[in-house]
């Protein structure tokens, strides 16, 4: 079969010395080809994301059965090649593939852990545009992060929780899954008449037939693979318009309505109050999916639609939108730098309190700082968390909030502000780095900042204050 001849190549390789090998390559129809590498190079997730090509756009049609927990789905990824390509890798960890073609042409595939490696029937050229269909099916389960929460597409009793923070959208759908490679996503989903379904973005349209009801989404800014949702569950929803003409779709669980709905109603003036900080907000749908998960334990800044596995508080909600920016719009290169997504999150919420009759950054500053040299708090520094078990803990939140204080602190506040929105605006869509953003921070206010984030992002142990 063509899948034995992947695998006899392979065993070929491994088997004879590796200047033979080298000829043996060099003579092969793959000479001039590359095979896409396994991972984008993430030190704390080397699977991660795939080399070789990159997705502009998913398309992701599925249905899932509420009682047998049963996901049917299609995906058809839009992809070009940045490199000549023999093969190259998805990543899809769990369900059954029952067919998968590039270009319309059945495809060899293999799969290895969370790698599905496919073999095109002709290689790519370097720019090549291809399109990726892959059918598959069966019950999803969640992996396990190394934090040891679950995280992907994860069932309740009325539905599922669907978010992928950093490892679990490969749980249900094919992807190049690394906020490096960021997409635009059409989100189709039919679930049982009764229960809802949603995803990100814009709610194109929604229709009852024989039982069931299929809910289409649109996300078209570019998205992170671990951003995207396709929650479902009983939800009462709530639709309409901001002032900026940002449409807002909240679905909440019944048994969440009445501790969410104080919090919802300020949901506009939350983003409008962002906003005026950090520049205009990035998509044109907002919302909030209040869930009721209780085996989940977080909320997720899912692209345009944060996700709560409960009724959020004002400072959650403020967070999750937060991230908006800081995070969705400007995402991670690398995990390592996840303090540029919790730690500003975590100061929005200081600045709200601040700004809303609440203590002062400063006031919250200093109840941590406090905090003995033994605390959790200075385990590890924000900017070098050590691996991704660490990427959630308290010293990527509440010391990485520290630091922009401390930048606050140095540069005024004109240069301050005019540094957050200036990152917004720059990578807006796009990417960054600790490094950008010290060098901009610099830019911006005309000093030498480097001590001030090396003591407060890399440093081991408990900063002396300055
Ligand atoms: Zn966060």
């Amino acid at each position: 079969t063509r899948r034995t001849a992947v695998l006899r190549r392979e065993a070929v390789v491994v088997t004879v010395p590796v200047a033979v090998a080298a000829l043996l390559a060099a003579a092969g129809p793959a000479a001039a080809g590359t095979t896409g590498a396994s991972g984008v190079g993430d030190p704390y997730f080397p699977l991660a994301g795939n080399g070789g090509y990159h997705v502009e756009h998913y398309g992701l049609t599925l249905g899932y059965d509420t009682g047998s927990r049963h996901l049917d789905g299609t995906a058809v990824l839009t992809a070009r090649a940045t490199e000549r390509l023999t093969r190259f890798d998805l990543d899809f960890s769990g369900l059954k593939i029952t067919g998968l073609t590039v270009d319309h042409a059945r495809a060899d595939f293999r799969r290895s852990g969370q790698e599905l490696v496919v073999t095109p029937r002709h290689s790519l050229h370097k720019g090549q545009k291809f399109r990726v269909t892959v059918t598959y099916n069966g019950v999803p389960k969640p992996v396990t992060d190394p934090d040891g929460s679950p995280d992907g597409w994860i069932p309740t009793d009325d539905g599922a929780f669907v978010a992928g923070e950093p490892q679990g959208a490969m749980t249900w759908f094919p992807a190049n899954n690394h906020p490096k490679d960021k997409s635009s996503y059409d989100i189709t989903i039919t679930v049982p008449k009764g229960r809802t379904a949603v995803a990100n973005g814009v709610l194109l349209g929604q229709r009852t037939a024989h039982g069931k009801t299929t809910f289409r989404w649109r996300q078209r800014e570019p998205m992170a693979a671990y951003l995207a949702t396709a929650t479902v569950g009983r939800f009462q929803v709530e639709q309409y318009r901001t002032r900026d003409g940002i449409q807002v779709y909240n679905a909440v669980d019944p048994r969440e309505a009445a501790a969410a709905a104080p919090v919802l109603k300020k949901l506009p003036s939350v983003l409008e109050w962002e906003s005026k900080l950090f520049g205009p907000y990035p998509y044109r749908a907002a919302g909030s999916i209040v869930d009721h998960a209780p085996d989940v334990g977080y909320a997720l800044e899912t692209q345009t639609r944060p996700v709560y596995d409960s009724a959020p508080g004002l400072g959650t909600l403020v967070h999750e939108n937060a991230h908006q920016w800081f995070g969705d719009s400007v995402s991670l290169t690398s995990w390592k730098d996840i303090w540029l997504n919790e730690g500003f999150a975590t100061y929005a919420e200081w600045l709200y309190s601040e700004q809303h009759g609440g203590a002062s950054a400063q006031k919250s500053f200093d109840a941590l700082y406090a905090r003995p040299a033994s605390d959790g708090l200075w385990e590890f520094p924000p900017g070098d968390p050590g691996s991704g078990a660490n990427i959630f803990g308290t010293p990527v939140y509440a010391r990485g909030a520290m630091a922009l204080h401390e930048l606050r602190t140095a540069v005024g506040d004109p240069a301050f502000f005019r540094t957050l929105r200036a990152w917004a605006a720059q990578h807006h869509d796009g990417n960054g780095t600790t490094a950008q953003f010290v060098r901009l921070a610099e830019r911006v206010s005309g000093k030498d900042l480097d001590g001030l984030f090396h003591t407060w992002l890399y440093e081991p142990g408990k900063p002396n204050k300055p």
